[in-house]
């Protein structure tokens, strides 16, 4: 049995911790903030509200069920599942959008707007399908170590239908000419990654991820995954060790021998840094170990951050869904703004959350529980100031919007933003989502999940392969912990499975 270091809880740390323990080694979780969840911490105020700090989208449900199978459970022995219906509406500056969870349903929807788009659709997505189900059975379980990898059979028959290295952008373009159609099949990729031109057509898969698999809910919220997951990792023997942070990997003849924490040296066997790449590389190695320069980062894409407010409302607020995406400005501007250009937007588009439309028991009776979130480029200037003018800019088009006095009913405020990402998760210029996934960062360019140099030292998380979201996060932490499973056992350490 090997005693492993985990640096970091957030859901990369939580899915390597759980298969590590199932496989029978001793491990500690070794984490900065308080509690588990990472950027998917809940924050729970004295008057009632919960809040979901970071993601709300539950999309891919199987992925979850996946990670909970292979441990042994199902989702179902934690939290409960709602599909949403409406998915989300999109609010356009003449029109509202509503997307049904009903694939029949948003067929005639692309029709009323663009004729001929319903069947270009189908096409669309059965392309989509293929990608989301080669992609994610294959594609996103390798490591990236080696292009060996691609020389699985059906990611060889199938590498020009994945278009791994063509643009998103232009394929979209190829289905549909509607603004409308191509802002609703681009803002997955956008809010998460990257401009659509820079992001490889592969990305689809989320297109079929969102229209035809829906979009879900875990009563409760978010939270509830990352609280599930650490049971599981608990009931496994992990051991957790809160306002922890660590401060120095120690390293002797190219194996990390121990970790510094509030002081004191601790030794292990191997260890999974799921914190930020960036910062385990700048701040816990010495120089001679890092994967990478300074420069290497400097040049990388990052995914955006945010600013986010968490509102709690005393009244309810009639014209709102549990998502609305409001794309009633300019959504190629604001892309400029976050990714070729950096700077505050000047017509932001964003997004609002209102989960107490779905569970009531994340706001006191007959409130909201409402989460705006308006993506901008990582690394702006963040002060008091700039948070207020853009706060007044969303809640006024929210008021305009639904019609409701909202303002004066906030009973709760706070905001976040740049400057929280770096203090709380040591976020590299304070992205919220890691690395954009560009035509130049995907799968085998991306950050190695294995340090060169460090044989028993492996990274998860949203900076290195799969990817930025929670689905790829969950994915990251297995594919850190088999890579490491495989090293204890060339070393001959004792593993269940
Ligand atoms: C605002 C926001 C909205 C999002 N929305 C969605 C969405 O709707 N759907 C979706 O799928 N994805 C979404 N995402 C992305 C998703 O939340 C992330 O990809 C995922 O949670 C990242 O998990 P992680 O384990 O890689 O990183 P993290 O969650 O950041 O975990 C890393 C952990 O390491 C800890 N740490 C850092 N330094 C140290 C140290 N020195 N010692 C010990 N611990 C340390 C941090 O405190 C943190 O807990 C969103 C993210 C944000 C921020």
């Amino acid at each position: 049995m090997a005693k492993i270091a985990i640096i970091g809880a957030g859901f990369s740390g939580l899915s390597a911790t759980a298969y590590l323990t199932a496989a029978g080694h001793e491990v500690h979780v070794f984490e900065k903030n308080y509690t588990a969840g990472g950027r998917a911490r809940q924050l729970k105020t004295g008057n009632g509200y919960i809040f979901d700090m970071g993601p709300s989208w539950y999309w891919m449900p199987e992925i979850f069920e996946q990670f909970f199978n292979d441990l042994g459970y199902r989702v179902s022995d934690f939290y409960e599942l709602k599909l949403l219906s409406p998915s989300f509406n999109m609010v356009f500056d003449d029109s509202v959008i509503s997307i049904s969870a009903q694939y029949s349903k948003i067929r005639e929807m692309f029709e009323s707007i663009e004729i001929g788009s319903a069947a270009r659709l189908d096409e669309f997505m059965e392309e989509a399908q293929f990608k989301y189900e080669t992609g994610m059975k294959n594609l996103s379980k390798m490591p990236g170590i080696s292009l060996f990898e691609f020389l699985h059979k059906d990611l060889l028959k199938g590498s020009l239908r994945l278009q791994i290295f063509s643009s998103f952008s232009k394929h979209v373009r190829k289905y549909f000419s509607h603004p409308k159609l191509i802002a609703l099949m681009e803002f997955p990729v956008l809010f998460l990654g990257a401009m659509p031109q820079e992001t490889p057509a592969l990305y689809s898969l989320m297109n079929y991820a969102c229209l035809k698999l829906g979009t879900w809910y875990p009563s409760g919220g978010l939270g509830k995954v990352t609280e599930a997951m650490m049971k599981v990792a608990e009931a496994g023997g992990a051991n957790f060790h809160f306002n922890s942070p660590v401060e120095k990997i120690q390293v002797l003849n190219n194996k990390a021998t121990s970790i510094i924490v509030n002081r004191q040296e601790i030794h292990f066997d191997a260890i999974v840094a799921s914190a930020d790449y960036h910062h385990v590389e700048e701040k816990l190695l010495e120089p001679a170990y890092r994967n990478y320069k300074e420069r290497y980062w400097d040049r990388k894409t990052l995914a955006p951050s945010a600013l986010i407010y968490y509102l709690g409302i005393s009244k309810k607020i009639k014209l709102l869904e549990h998502h609305t995406l409001f794309f009633d400005e300019d959504l190629l501007q604001h892309s400029k703004e976050i990714y070729k250009n950096p700077e505050w937007p000047k017509k932001p588009l964003f997004y609002v959350c209102c989960p107490s439309k779905t569970d009531d028991t994340v706001a006191p009776a007959n409130h909201e529980n409402l989460f705006l979130l308006m993506p901008i480029a990582p690394g702006l200037e963040d002060n008091s100031s700039t948070r207020e003018k853009y706060f007044k800019i969303m809640i006024e088009r929210l008021q305009k919007y639904t019609g409701d006095d909202i303002i004066s009913h906030i009973g709760f405020k706070k905001s976040y933003c740049v400057n929280d990402f770096v203090a709380d998760y040591n976020s590299y210029k304070g992205n919220a989502y890691g690395l954009a996934n560009t035509l130049m960062q995907t799968a085998i360019l991306k950050p190695k999940i294995r340090n060169k140099k460090i044989k028993n030292l492996f990274y998860a998380g949203q900076l290195t392969v799969p990817g930025p979201g929670v689905p790829p996060s969950l994915i990251s932490g297995k594919i850190a912990a088999e890579q490491l499973l495989k090293y204890l056992k060339s070393k001959k350490y004792e593993t269940v499975i």
